[in-house]
């Protein structure tokens, strides 16, 4: 008999939340979660820049990632503290750009979307910030731009991922969950229904299901096995002949420390938000971010840079000196120049397990096999929703209530039925 009924592969934030609702609908589940890492969310998830927005003009982002911010917040509210900052986004465009956005902003704002738009004058005094960057001599070969208009998102902003992870775990142990860390599942086993004990079964007429997974030389039987290893889950599925429809990619943050009074104003820049700094900016183009550390008193920099960065596993990725020095520094002091001759303190690399169709999760199931996975990017402000519909999946349901109450159709994520609508609001 299986030992456990669900065993799932990572720790991460996706296979934390996963775990966590399975128990939370049933706690008579025995489910087990396994990592190769020495504690939870130390792959991917711990090199996230845990930021956080409700604002998407498609249905399917707006969804995922509005019910799990609003599950966040109302954990907050009954004292778990997650660490959440309401700093807001703000991205800065030149007029042409946001015209091209204005109908899809319309239609985002019919859908209840909140955000507020601020001028060029209100920029200039609050942030102090080069807004004739595009009329500048390094304008054209660096492709930058002009400031005309800011688009402020007050539902976003920044989650203390370690605190979110230690959320999901502690509940999941409390509900009598177990966990094995420091331990690699080698490989996934397919057995036959029934076992004739020929030689290589099961063979492609014998009805085959996964059975549990190999650990060394030590088999753990579980009735249905969950993969939500991110960028490594073609490691386990290849061999058994499932894609996991996501690529990784490098994605690298710098921190840079407000040391100069300069970079304090910047930071504490007012009348933004509650907070009482600078929100969450993105840049007109290239679309480099800068990120509010107050607890830092820095500011964490990043850009996800797509074409020529290649699909390539890597277990430890490193931050590229050359990456900051003459990719992000150069844009990022011609816009905000209180960053002239200011250099990173501390920086780390990561991997975005990307679905390189629709940029969208992918949660579906194959003979006993669940992969959660494919999140693009975004899977720390959508974890709660995935772990719901993932939840909803392994119990055999059709759909998932997502926090509110709201359903969400399981094979929507699926690939059979898959049915996301594309993202609009591509910045
Ligand atoms: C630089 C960077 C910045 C980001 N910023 C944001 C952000 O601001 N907001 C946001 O929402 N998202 C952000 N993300 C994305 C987010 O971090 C990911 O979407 C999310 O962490 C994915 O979680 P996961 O559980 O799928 O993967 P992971 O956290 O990578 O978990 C997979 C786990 O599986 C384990 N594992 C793999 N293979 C095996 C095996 N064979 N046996 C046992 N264990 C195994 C790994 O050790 C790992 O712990 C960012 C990502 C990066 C890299």
């Amino acid at each position: 008999l299986p030992k456990y009924d669900a065993i799932i592969i990572g720790a991460g934030i996706l296979g934390l939340a996963t775990a966590y609702h399975i128990k939370r609908e049933k706690p008579n589940q025995k489910v087990l979660v396994i990592d190769k890492k020495p504690a939870a969310g130390q792959g991917n998830t711990a090199k996230s820049g845990g930021m956080f927005r409700s604002f998407f003009y498609s249905k399917t982002n707006f969804k995922l990632a509005n019910s799990s911010i609003e599950f966040y917040k109302r954990l907050e509210e009954s004292g778990v503290d997650l660490g959440m900052r309401w700093t807001g986004y703000l991205w800065l465009f030149q007029e042409d750009q946001y015209k091209r956005l204005e109908a899809d902003l319309k239609e985002m704002e019919r859908r209840g979307g909140e955000f507020k738009l601020i001028d060029r004058r209100e920029i200039e005094e609050k942030l102090n910030i080069n807004t004739k960057a595009g009329e500048s001599e390094e304008a054209e070969i660096m492709n930058l731009k002009n400031i005309d208009i800011g688009l402020l998102v007050p539902k976003a902003g920044k989650i203390d991922v370690e605190k979110l992870v230690s959320y999901y775990e502690r509940e999941f142990l409390r509900m009598g969950g177990e966990v094995i860390y420091g331990t690699e599942v080698d490989e996934i086993i397919v057995e036959p229904e029934i076992k004739l004990e020929l030689p290589g079964e099961p063979y492609f007429w014998q009805e085959a299901k996964v059975s549990g997974v190999r650990v060394g030389s030590k088999i753990i039987r579980g009735k249905k096995i969950i993969v939500a290893t991110g960028v490594w889950a073609d490691q386990l599925l290849d061999g058994i002949g499932v894609d996991s429809y996501q690529k990784p990619k490098k994605r690298q943050i710098f921190v840079v420390k407000a040391e100069e009074e300069k970079l304090k104003r910047l930071l504490y820049a007012e009348g933004f938000n509650r907070e009482g700094c600078i929100p969450f900016t993105i840049l007109p183009y290239p679309r480099i971010y800068v990120k509010p550390s107050i607890e830092e008193e820095a500011f964490w920099i990043g850009y996800a840079d797509d074409f020529n960065r290649p699909f390539q596993l890597e277990e430890d990725p490193q931050p590229e000196e050359n990456y900051y020095r003459y990719g992000i520094y150069p844009v990022l002091s011609a816009y905000m120049p209180q960053f002239k001759d200011a250099n990173p303190i501390n920086a780390w690399a990561g991997q975005y397990a990307i679905n390189t169709f629709d940029g969208q999760p992918v949660i579906f199931e194959e003979r006993n096999l669940i992969v959660v996975g494919a999140a693009s990017g975004s899977g720390i402000m959508k974890a709660d929703a995935i772990g719901r519909i993932a939840s909803a999946l392994y119990f055999g349901r059709e759909k998932a209530e997502l926090y509110g109450g709201e359903e969400f159709k399981v094979e929507h994520l699926g690939i059979k039925n898959r049915y996301v609508e594309r993202e609009e609001f591509v910045i």
